[in-house]
């Protein structure tokens, strides 16, 4: 996981790590190659000049320069600043309402189908809840069986309703089904597109509208880089999501989305999807996340 960026950040620090006392013009070289990394790894040209100006300002106002370890002090300094920029704090997800409704949003392929099963394992396993998954993808009915294949795999019960096209009747009928059976958690598995369109736009804003939930996440494929800030984007300004989830963070994704979206859409990165199997799910922790990006 973000291999790459590692590299570079690494021989970017490392160059100050053998300096007992540095030079402002060694602490902006630095930085130039810390922009440099960052560019490299997807993340959009402003976001990597501020991220580089607040270090900058930080190491300059704590001294780095007269230091005893001016290399030591900037990697703790570039750590905080990317924790800071992934959300600073860890934000689970909210299990208030009885049953909690969580929604998924997000385009096809994304992993959505995926995630939900996941998460129903996680929530059963680790938070003992009841939780029923919804199938709501009425245009493909493959979708459908994707999830209950899932549900029969981790032991959770699946609603659909396969004579019926109407996603927003189907999700409403669900939450009644679910309040009727003792179900503590509702997770609702929705179409998506392609590419974002007004049509899965305006279902998935019904949807929304109607069952109210109290979680909605959007889903979305880490390997997409820049394309993956523009879709949170897109989802965000019709659904004010909640949180974020990160997929397929197990390929050889440069990291542009993880270092991104927290400053673009202003919501946290909630879960990390690290694998195709059941169990591949993290919640997001930022500062391990900077722990691990810079070794
Ligand atoms: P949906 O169309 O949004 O419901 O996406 P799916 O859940 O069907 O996922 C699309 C593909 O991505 C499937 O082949 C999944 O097995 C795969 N996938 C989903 N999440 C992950 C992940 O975290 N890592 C990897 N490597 N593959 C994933």
């Amino acid at each position: 996981m973000f291999n790459n960026l590692s590299d570079k950040l690494d021989k970017a620090l490392h160059t100050l790590k053998g300096h007992g006392k540095i030079t402002e013009v060694n602490v902006a070289e630095t930085l130039k190659e810390v922009r440099r990394a960052l560019l490299d790894a997807d993340v959009n040209f402003k976001i990597a000049k501020e991220f580089t100006k607040k270090v900058q300002t930080q190491a300059l106002g704590q001294d780095v320069l007269t230091t005893l370890n001016p290399g030591q002090l900037m990697i703790k300094l570039v750590k905080d600043e990317l924790t800071v920029l992934m959300g600073g704090e860890t934000v689970g997800v909210n299990l208030a309402g009885s049953p909690t409704i969580i929604l998924m949003s997000g385009l096809q392929g994304s992993g959505k189908t995926t995630f939900s099963g996941k998460l129903a394992n996680f929530l059963k396993t680790k938070k003992s809840k009841e939780v029923l998954l919804v199938g709501c993808d009425v245009y493909r009915p493959a979708a459908i069986n994707q999830l209950q294949v899932v549900g029969a795999q981790i032991g959770v019960e699946v609603y659909a309703e396969v004579d019926n096209n109407n996603p927003v009747e189907i999700s409403k009928n669900a939450v009644k089904y679910a309040k009727a059976n003792g179900k503590n958690v509702v997770i609702i598995d929705t179409a998506g597109r392609l590419a974002v369109d007004e049509e899965m736009m305006k279902e998935i804003s019904e949807i929304h509208k109607t069952i109210q939930p109290q979680e909605t996440l959007f889903v979305v494929d880490a390997m997409t880089g820049q394309d993956a800030v523009n879709t949170a984007k897109a989802f965000n300004d019709i659904l004010n999501f909640d949180g974020v989830v990160l997929t397929k963070l197990d390929g050889d994704t440069r990291g542009g989305a993880a270092l991104s979206i927290k400053s673009v859409v202003n919501k946290p990165i909630k879960f990390i999807g690290t694998g195709e199997k059941m169990d591949a799910l993290d919640v997001f922790h930022p500062d391990r996340m900077a722990d691990r990006i810079l070794g």
